[in-house]
């Protein structure tokens, strides 16, 4: 039968084929092996937005090195909280990913690789706030083994290219912790569909477009899919999941279900450097993080890092910041203009008000020549030679816009599961931390959304997956020793 007009029936529609619905669709077929499920993806394959290896850093966001996530109090103390929120969700999707290996699911060298993930700043202000920094963490389990140096010749031993040809009067410090990763999306999103493909009652289908959906009268959703310029069929799901990255706003919006009201998104592009001259990328092994300038998103922070794609070495630059209307990468440029409603323009606009820096660091970001970006390059590895590197566009970031009492709107860089009162529609907005996170996002999604499931069926299941569900690592030092050492061991990452 052609597919025009079909009309099919799924348990759940996950939209998307990226590292968040291909996760929630392994936790689902493992939790409810008999649930029917069917991923949509409007791309000819999977991960070809913000998943792809090279849409992303890759960096296994563990909080070790990006400074955003301590900030400094106004008595000049580093807040460590958000760090080690960060830490400890990541320990889930090394314990997810373990699980995953040890049943012959995914491959661990397809997908993980151990770097140091170093924290670099010049200045002695910031070498300053990274020792204070560095003694907060350090003094915590989760943190255990992280160095500190300001000695040039120490931090050279740790990335040479970082100090070859500087100042040696230069102010500098840095921080490693050697239990970081390198994390190719793209490969592991890959692999858990190659897995996904295996099970009973699992479908994927590329080139369609889910372009609508509405409530069924008896519950569920029924949804509109085109393929190509005449097909298009219908599905009937009990459950849908938006893990459609910067597409699902547009859809959520759609539904018309009322909590999707107030929200808005704010697309924010990326250009990287990127090297794979073998003798350079041989003599660098960090994922290298420095701190942001002034008004610019946390997750624009430059950092040089080592990254290992489908077996070859690469060094990655960036990301410099823009700002382009599209929500995909492989998107449309009307698709901000189209996203605005009156219940988000006013968010939109108080957003607009309210975030002059950004603004101007995103201006300053497209105007940019790039003479300016090699030298951004240059502060981190002085004997840079331009010939040696190429650009790259990164993948599309649309950061949350939501109403807010105090403001009318308020930027937000974090996720957010939206999701209706039934719980039959699922969305998941923003960026960050990001794929590092999936396993959490996915477990707290759960939480929220099935809990009386989850108390009544799941946990035990979840507990053989995630062996420290149901406790907290930030406070378990000997459970957080163990579930490293064990899952190290497994994915082939470095203990300290
Ligand atoms: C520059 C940059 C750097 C980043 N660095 C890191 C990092 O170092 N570490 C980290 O953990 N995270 C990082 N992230 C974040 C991470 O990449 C994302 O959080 C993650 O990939 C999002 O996955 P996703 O599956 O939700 O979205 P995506 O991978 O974008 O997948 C969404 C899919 O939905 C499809 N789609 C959209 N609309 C429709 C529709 N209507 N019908 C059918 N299909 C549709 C799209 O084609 C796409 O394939 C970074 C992101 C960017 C942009």
């Amino acid at each position: 039968m052609s597919e025009s007009n079909a009309v099919t029936d799924a348990d759940v529609v996950l939209v998307g084929a990226g590292i968040m619905s291909t996760t929630l669709a392994v936790f689902l077929k493992e939790l409810q092996p008999h649930l029917k499920l069917e991923i949509i993806e409007r791309l000819p394959g999977e991960a070809q937005e913000s998943s792809g290896a090279w849409n992303n850093a890759g960096t296994g966001h563990a909080a070790n090195c990006e400074l955003n996530y301590t900030p400094q109090r106004a008595d000049g103390s580093i807040d460590i909280a958000k760090a080690l929120e960060v830490n400890v969700e990541f320990d889930m999707s090394r314990q997810f990913w373990s699980y995953l290996v040890k049943k012959g699911a995914i491959s661990p060298d397809n997908f993980i690789h151990p770097v140091p993930h170093m924290s670099f700043v010049i200045g002695t202000d910031r070498q300053a706030f990274l020792k204070k920094r560095h003694a907060a963490m350090s003094a915590h389990h989760c943190y255990r083994g992280m160095e500190y140096s300001e000695d040039h010749k120490k931090i050279a031993e740790w990335a040479p290219l970082l100090m070859e040809g500087r100042d040696p009067n230069q102010p500098v410090a840095a921080t490693r912790i050697v239990s970081g990763a390198d994390v190719n999306y793209g490969a592991l999103t890959s692999d858990l569909l190659t897995y996904l493909k295996r099970l009973d009652g699992f479908a994927v289908h590329f080139s369609q477009n889910v372009t609508g959906l509405k409530r069924r009268p008896g519950g569920g959703w029924r949804l509109k899919v085109r393929s190509g310029l005449l097909g298009s069929r219908t599905i009937n799901a009990k459950y849908v999941f938006l893990g459609a990255g910067g597409g699902a706003l547009p859809l959520l919006q759609k539904s018309g279900i009322p909590e999707a009201k107030g929200f808005a998104g704010f697309p924010v592009s990326g250009i990287w450097l990127r090297c794979g001259k073998h003798e350079v990328v041989e003599r660098h092994s960090a994922k290298v993080y420095g701190m942001a300038a002034q008004g610019s998103p946390p997750m624009s922070v430059p950092h040089l890092d080592t990254r290992i794609i489908d077996g070859k070495r690469w060094l990655l630059f960036g990301p410099y910041a823009g700002f382009s209307t599209k929500f995909l990468k492989h998107g449309s440029l009307f698709d901000l203009p189209m996203s605005v409603r009156p219940d988000n323009l006013l968010p939109l606009l108080a957003v607009g008000r309210d975030n002059f820096p950004l603004e101007e660091y995103l201006v300053g970001q497209v105007l940019q020549s790039n003479n300016h970006r090699f030298k951004a390059l240059r502060d981190f590895y002085p004997t840079m030679n331009k010939s040696d590197w190429e650009f790259d566009v990164a993948g599309q970031r649309v950061q949350i816009i939501r109403k807010d009492q105090a403001h009318t709107g308020k930027l937000e860089f974090g996720t957010e599961i939206v999701h209706s009162a039934d719980s039959s529609i699922v969305a998941l907005l923003g960026a960050s931390p990001g794929a590092s996170t999936a396993v959490w996002i996915m477990v707290h999604m759960l939480e929220n959304c099935f809990h009386e499931q989850l108390v009544g069926h799941w946990v035990p299941k979840l507990k053989e997956m995630i062996p420290s569900y149901g406790h907290d690592l930030k406070t378990d030092a000997a459970l957080t020793e163990r579930v490293r050492q064990e899952t190290a061991e497994v994915l082939g990452l470095h203990t300290v």
